[in-house]
């Protein structure tokens, strides 16, 4: 029988994580004075050089904090990493270098790599050296992941990938993806077998990543081509055939941390700051609900941190956050629109909401597909908890 119950334990951040939110909070201070990124502006891709940041974000022990100290990790907590994220993310911090790899790669490496990989990757992600990408979706299959058809073929010492993955962000300044790739045919048993995960170094030979813009004007995304790209043997990461066993975790970590609603999050404060002091009753009445349904949020989110941290698999717990969270997120910046009504300022002052909100308008349609569309989570849920 499955296990049909829901629980978010009732977690608190500790104390060691407000100090170490503190520390976090004066590095942001002084890199937001050196100029290294504007926390006003949201297109947090634009920063001049977000590698020089990340190495200084790895002297402070920050990249990897919560792996073995064997590899370069601090073995500190999720919850300490919850702190990091929620800080970064909210001063539109530079991370894309190493977020995926922190977040999703380097655990997957440290679970499923062989020690010569584990020794040669982790140290440089650590160092805030090298950028991840992730390539699982292709055209034709996106939600539905076991249609995955770019193959993996054996050859003496390796397998030469052909095919095309899509959607994959930040492909073309990545250093390395972790890749899905169809190695044998689904049995009739089992249409998941037959997928096995790869670490592929993108420098590789026949491998061609081709921009996609997107409506907000980010060039985010690629398409990643694959012509007999040759990938060793000792770069399988975990079982063959078997990758669709891996996924279960890795997606509670993917889908339930801070991240999730905070994408649009600094409409939220230009609201508070432009409307001043003394908002009128119901400014203030509408900014009140709308940070009470942050704060809940978030009590959710650190839920499901401290249930990790305590190694459990939270999976329909952390896809109620990215469900609610991404649907709150995607909804804040019409909601800001309207409080922004009641403003009564000189003209000029509502500048910076004004640009914020129109890009957040551009952002918000792909929030919701991103990281699993509502729909399949809603399916995952359903079953989660014995409805299908
Ligand atoms: C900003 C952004 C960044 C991304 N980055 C990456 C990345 O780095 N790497 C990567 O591999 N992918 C990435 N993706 C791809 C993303 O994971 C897929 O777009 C997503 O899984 C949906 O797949 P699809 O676009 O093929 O849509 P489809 O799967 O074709 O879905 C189309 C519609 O049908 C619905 N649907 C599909 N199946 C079901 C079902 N079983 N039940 C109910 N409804 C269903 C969906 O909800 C959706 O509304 C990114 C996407 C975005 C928007």
């Amino acid at each position: 029988m499955s296990d049909t119950s829901l629980t978010f334990d009732p977690i608190r951040l500790p104390e060691t994580c407000q100090a170490l939110r503190r520390e976090a909070r004066s590095f942001l201070a002084e890199e937001i004075a050196k100029g290294t990124f504007d926390p006003n502006n949201p297109r947090r891709g634009d920063a001049a050089d977000g590698r020089e940041f990340a190495k200084r974000v790895a002297a402070k022990g920050w990249i990897g904090m919560t792996w073995p100290k064997q590899y370069g990790g601090r073995e500190r907590s999720f919850l300490e990493r919850y702190v990091l994220t929620e800080e970064f993310r909210i001063a539109n911090a530079p991370t894309g270098v190493y977020f995926t790899a922190d977040r999703q790669s380097g655990p997957t490496i440290i679970k499923y790599g062989s020690e010569k990989i584990k020794a040669d990757i982790l140290p440089r992600i650590v160092k805030g050296e090298i950028q991840f990408c992730i390539g699982m979706s292709e055209p034709g299959s996106g939600s539905d992941l076991f249609a995955a058809k770019t193959k993996a073929t054996k050859t003496d010492g390796g397998y030469l990938i052909n095919g095309t993955k899509i959607w994959t962000s930040n492909a073309h300044k990545s250093d390395y993806m972790i890749g899905l790739f169809r190695t044998s045919a689904p049995t009739k048993e089992n249409r998941r077998h037959g997928l096995t995960s790869f670490l592929v170094p993108m420098k590789t030979k026949g491998i061609s990543c081709n921009q996609i813009r997107q409506m907000s004007g980010q060039n985010e995304f690629n398409e990643v081509v694959f012509q007999d790209a040759f990938i060793p043997d000792d770069h399988v990461l975990g079982e063959i055939d078997g990758a669709w066993k891996q996924a279960t975790t890795e997606l509670a970590y993917e889908r339930s941390g801070p991240e999730r609603f905070l994408e649009t999050y600094y409409v939220l404060t230009e609201l508070v700051r432009a409307m001043g002091n003394n908002p009128d009753t119901r400014s203030a009445e509408g900014v009140g609900r709308l940070v009470a349904q942050l704060h809940t949020l978030r009590r959710m989110s650190v839920s499901v941190a401290g249930m990790l941290e305590a190694g459990k698999e939270p999976v329909v717990e952390a896809s109620i956050v990215k469900d609610m969270g991404t649907l709150w997120e995607q909804a804040l910046p019409s909601n800001v629109r309207t409080l922004a009504a009641f403003i009564e300022q000189e003209p000029g002052n509502q500048m910076p909401l004004k640009k914020q909100l129109a890009y957040a308008t551009k952002v918000a349609p792909k929030l919701t597909i991103q990281g699993g569309t509502t729909e399949v989570l809603r399916g995952v849920i359903a079953r989660g908890l014995g409805l299908r």
